[in-house]
């Protein structure tokens, strides 16, 4: 049965490459039947982020991606937090340096700096620890353990040969052992490095493939060396490709949104997001962009991830986005947009049931124009506000024209007049006016609009007429009548 986890550790808000992660993690585990795990990688207290967990698993389920093991929902390998595993790789730990693979170091922050800055003076590109403990008799070990001096566990990395594995992404790849530190394992607090604690864990967990991104392929020759050490059968190994901006560099803020909670705050849709990230890395065969969860599931497979580094691609993503967010029942898209507009305070948080039934006949107006939901807030506010902010160049080309207080005085006696007030009969009623006035249609549909929106471009004018209703109308006509004097 497959086994895939997604070990996050709480560092700060999740990187979108990340969650790209958790996901290729889910759908490989849902295309096997097999189970998806979620373990939080908490033993860095130093960069321990405290709403960073939460962060993370409000955005896997906002993404959809639930978890057969871990947080909150338990299971056979519990405790999913490593820091509440500590004893389990202390004990390994140990273990390790029983069999002599591993041994205790003794030296002093200063000490290493010391020994860095000695390398870097020999002209070392690259500094390592000198081994100088691995070298103690075990008289002075003990020595130094009964005076109470702190110590770390390394690893007792071979000192020569090589390490292999089958990267099921970039396929067969060496290291030479020589050309890796003497890792710590355990650090002098009892806490775990990343390397000890995720080896143990991808291990007891019975983890059979680790997805994971690829700046961890230089952790291979500390992961392979211990679990060959432990006498462990490693799992498979997939590492993805890197997420790049355009400018081939790391993706990264200079690009755009990174965090994913930014998207979400900015009006992605889940199946916009999952479809866009599936396909980072991915592609189903053919070129095919718009693809359904099932259809992923279906199609996903390891042997079509490129091992090429992949270029996010935020425009493309607002593309896909407003194709899903066109895809939307008209229901679905009030849901989907009534938050954003409460947020920006053109709704009150407690809706009644007309000023739900106007909204509902609003948002759907804009839904062809809408990239991100958030969109809806400049595209429709001037449905809710009563202060319109006026565009006064559009004002100055249009109110100085002769026609204007005759057709505005003229629109408001028929509008007032008009029954029922619906785009058809506005239509109706405002070509008679434009004939009557004999002038091009555009010289009134133009400054109506601008009266009635403040500004130049928006929905289809006699529908928005009649979303805004007589009452709106009149008054901003009534308004607009100052703009001619
Ligand atoms: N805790 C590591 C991270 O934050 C996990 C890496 C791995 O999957 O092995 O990315």
């Amino acid at each position: 049965m497959v086994r895939v986890r997604y070990a996050p550790s709480p560092t700060g808000s999740p990187h979108v490459g990340n969650i790209r992660t958790a996901l290729f993690n889910w759908v490989f585990a849902r295309h096997h039947q097999g189970k998806f795990i979620v373990r939080i990688e908490d033993t860095d207290r130093s960069r321990y982020v405290p709403t960073s967990e939460q962060e993370i698993l409000t955005s896997l389920c906002w993404l959809g991606l639930d978890w057969d093991e871990g947080p909150e929902v338990g299971g056979p390998y519990a405790p999913y937090h490593q820091s509440q595993r500590l004893e389990i790789y202390q004990r390994i730990a140990h273990q390790l340096v029983e069999e002599g693979k591993a041994y205790k170091c003794f030296c002093t922050p200063e000490e290493l700096e010391q020994m860095r800055a000695q390398q870097r003076a020999q002209g070392a590109s690259v500094t390592m620890y000198d081994r100088r403990c691995r070298r103690l008799t075990p008289a002075e070990v003990r020595a130094r353990e009964e005076a109470g001096l702190p110590y770390v566990i390394r690893f007792a990395m071979p000192l020569e040969g090589t390490v292999e594995y089958e990267d099921l992404i970039h396929g067969h790849t060496v290291f030479r052992n020589a050309l890796t530190d003497d890792f710590v394992m355990l650090k002098s607090d009892g806490y775990p490095t990343y390397h000890l604690a995720n080896v143990v864990d991808d291990h007891l967990m019975e983890i059979t493939h680790v997805i994971r991104g690829d700046e961890w392929i230089s952790s291979m020759p500390r992961h392979l060396n211990l679990y060959r050490a432990l006498g462990w059968e490693p799992p498979q190994f997939a590492h993805l490709p890197l997420l790049l901006g355009p400018d081939r560099q790391k993706l990264s803020k200079r690009h755009g949104a990174v965090q994913f909670t930014e998207f979400i705050r900015e009006g992605y849709l889940p199946d916009a997001m999952f479809n866009f990230l599936a396909l980072c890395g991915w592609n189903p065969g053919d070129n095919r962009e718009i693809l359904n969860r099932e259809e992923i599931i279906e199609l996903f497979s390891l042997e079509r991830v490129s091992d090429n580094p992949f270029i996010f691609d935020h425009n493309k993503l607002l593309w896909m986005n407003g194709y899903y967010i066109r895809q939307l029942s008209k229901e679905q898209l009030v849901a989907w947009c009534l938050p954003f507009l409460q947020e920006a305070g053109l709704l009150p948080k407690e809706l009644d049931e007309d000023t739900r039934a106007y909204a509902e006949r609003v948002i759907p107006l804009e839904q062809e124009k809408m990239k991100v939901l958030k969109d809806v807030v400049t595209l429709t506010d001037f449905f809710f506000k009563e202060d319109l902010a006026v565009d006064q160049n559009a004002v100055k080309k249009w109110y100085s024209m002769p026609h204007i207080p005759q057709m505005l005085e003229e629109l408001i006696r028929r509008y007032e007049a008009l029954e029922p007030f619906t785009a058809p009969e506005i239509e109706r009623v405002t070509r008679e006016v434009i004939a009557w006035l004999g002038v091009p249609s555009g010289h009134v549909i133009h400054p109506v609009r601008v009266a009635v929106s403040g500004r130049t471009t928006g929905p289809s004018l006699f529908e928005m007429l009649e979303v805004l209703g007589k009452p709106r109308v009149l008054k901003r006509l009534r308004q607009a009548q100052q703009w001619t004097v």
